[in-house]
């Protein structure tokens, strides 16, 4: 695999077979035409200048030197050795008619093929030593100077061409332990060495073969190193060979009269199961290896898993949060709900957010951020201020009878001011409690029943609506429905999805409907994408939809359009 890297680094054009056979016959005619031409009598005639067929001679001769030249310069020492055979193979015959037919003719053509001799014998020696060269350079292009392991250019290409090959492998990600105190406190020497007689300890594991598994070993930079193993049945079969690597650095290590214990820290991840491309997963198992310095354990090997990075991004998307809150620049769009006869009950208001690039950040992602650093009751309260204003509005402007949906955390609905919140925004916003609906997820029961149970009660009481939202994807148990005082069931997408894929989904949702009806809820699909699914909900008696299929979340302007269109139905 190293070596396919080295061959394309250095790789040069290969002259093709053809100008080789080419050049050979050219050779070949050259030289006979010198011969007959030597022999000819009379001359050729240009206008005024007379010249003997034989002063051509030299012009051909040349051109079959030209010729021997052309094959070592393009055909390296296969062409080399060509021009010899055809060089000294021309020889006994000149010397045979030097010497026993004292034809005096040949002596040019003995000297001019010494000279050529001459001169494709230094082309010849030029050309290995910048071969040798360009060897040597295309080497450490891809091998680390210090260790004479490949270097992290050369681990990159392996990686990218086992991606490519989709083949299964793991990558380890490998710090040395306290490295820099040595180097620090015993200089810069005594700390090459050591990596040196690291390196040396791994490569012998490697090619030795001992752990079972086909292990690379490279040096990344400093004291990082890497391993791409392959070859394995399971994880206990990787987690066996980073122990191997581990186990030498047990034994002492001497360096310029010092003896020191060296341990490292070992963080893995594997392709394609933890990442599917090389970024990923020099990441990965780096932040595998961090965690492992970060935790000081006596496991000095950790396998990554998503947590690892979270952090991480969950710091990011907190600020993206806290910023978006700063600015007021939370914003909404509007899904519309149908029923089946493709008239529209009303939107679901689903929040948006913009980074300070302008990038759209999904909610998917923000929303549980909020909700895990507490942020989430001022996001939605953005939502649910700012898409009431604009739907009060929608209401008078055009004298419609819609529901506005907005979803609420299970956070911001305990909170003792939320029904004064919902108060506050009936008021100024003038939309009719009846015209209001809260979405509320499944999974908020699970937490505190009943005080949860209270506060809708309390919402309902007010005439405002209340759905629970992703049905089925909670703790869906009957009886806790019952004590739940809602009005509108949302079916999941993962449900609608899987729907018309058997009898059996079909005729779940279909007694998810029926439950709902008899316990007096009206069911909206979420998530419908196809016609199908749209003939199956008919068939099964499903009251609404809210789906790509008959709109995507909408901004403001495209709801006015769409309002505006049905006004003027
Ligand atoms: P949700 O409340 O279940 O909202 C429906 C989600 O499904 C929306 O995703 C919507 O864009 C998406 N969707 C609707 N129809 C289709 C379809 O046909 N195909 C596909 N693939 N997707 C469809 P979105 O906007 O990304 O929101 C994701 C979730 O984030 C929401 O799920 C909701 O749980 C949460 N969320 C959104 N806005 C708010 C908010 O203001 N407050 C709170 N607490 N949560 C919110
Ligand atoms: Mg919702
Ligand atoms: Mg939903």
């Amino acid at each position: 695999m190293i070596e396919r890297t080295m061959k394309r680094i250095s790789a040069e054009q290969k002259a093709p077979w053809a100008g080789f056979v080419i050049l050979i016959v050219l050779y070949f005619a050259a030289n006979i035409a010198t011969t007959r031409v030597v022999r000819m009598q009379g001359q050729i005639n240009f206008g005024d200048l007379h010249m003997a067929y034989a002063q051509f001679a030299g012009v051909l001769s040349a051109l079959a030197n030209i010729c021997i030249i052309l094959l070592v310069v393009y055909y390296k020492r296969l062409g080399f050795i060509a021009a010899l055979v055809l060089l000294l193979g021309q020889f006994p015959m000149l010397i045979v008619n030097l010497i026993l037919r004292h034809n005096v003719n040949s002596i040019p053509g003995v000297f001019t093929n010494v000279f050529t001799l001459i001169a494709i014998a230094t082309l010849r020696i030029n050309e290995g030593m910048t071969e040798r060269f360009r060897k040597r350079m295309a080497e450490q292009a891809i091998t680390d100077t210090l260790t004479s392991l490949p270097n992290r250019f050369a681990c990159s290409e392996l990686i990218a061409d086992l991606i490519k090959h989709n083949t299964r492998f793991t990558l380890v990600s490998i710090d040395i332990n306290n490295f820099k105190n040595i180097n620090d406190t015993m200089g810069f020497d005594v700390g090459n060495k050591l990596l040196v007689e690291i390196a040396s300890r791994w490569k012998a594991i490697a090619d030795s073969g001992d752990t079972g598994t086909l292990d690379i070993v490279s040096r990344l930079s400093g004291d990082e190193f890497a391993i791409v193993i392959r070859d394995y049945s399971s994880t206990a079969d990787i987690v066996r060979t980073i122990e191997k690597y581990e186990s030498v650095l047990g034994e002492k290590l001497s360096a310029d009269g010092y003896e020191l214990y060296i341990t490292a820290s070992f963080g893995y991840a594997e392709y394609p199961t933890d990442a599917d491309n090389l970024d990923s997963l020099f990441t990965y198992s780096d932040a595998a290896m961090s965690e492992v310095k970060r935790v000081n354990s006596s496991n000095h090997i950790l396998r990554f898993n998503p947590e690892l990075v979270r952090t991480e991004r969950t710091l990011e998307i907190e600020h993206k949060i806290r910023k978006a809150l700063e600015s007021d620049t939370i914003f909404f769009n509007l899904q519309p709900q149908y029923d089946l006869a493709h008239k529209l009950r009303g939107f679901e208001a689903l929040a948006r957010m913009k980074d300070e690039e302008g990038n759209i950040v999904s909610p998917g992602e923000f929303i549980p951020v909020a909700e895990k650093v507490g942020l989430v009751d001022r996001v939605d309260g953005a939502v649910f201020r700012k898409a009431s204003e604009f739907f009060g509005g929608l209401l008078r402007d055009y004298g419609l009878d819609i529901t506005l949906s907005v979803n609420v955390s299970v956070r911001h609905l305990m909170k003792k001011d939320f029904l004064d919140e919902i108060h506050r925004i009936l008021e100024t916003s003038g939309i009719s409690p009846s015209n209001l609906e809260i979405e509320i997820t499944e999974s908020i029961m699970i937490d505190s029943v009943d005080k949860a149970v209270q506060v809708i009660k309390d919402i309902e009481a007010l005439g405002v609506k209340i759905a629970i939202d992703d049905f089925g994807t909670g703790y869906s148990s009957l009886s806790y429905l019952n004590k739940f005082p809602a009005d509108l069931l949302k079916i999941d997408k993962s449900f609608i999805d899987k729907m018309n894929s058997s009898d059996s989904s079909k005729q779940y949702v279909a007694s998810i409907i029926a439950i709902g009806h008899i316990m007096g809820f009206k069911v909206i699909s979420e998530g419908v994408e196809e016609d199908k699914q749209i003939d199956t909900l008919r068939e099964i008696g499903c009251d609404y939809v809210q789906g790509f299929i008959w709109g995507r979340p909408l901004s403001v302007e495209k709801v006015l359009e769409l309002v505006r269109g049905l006004a003027e139905q």
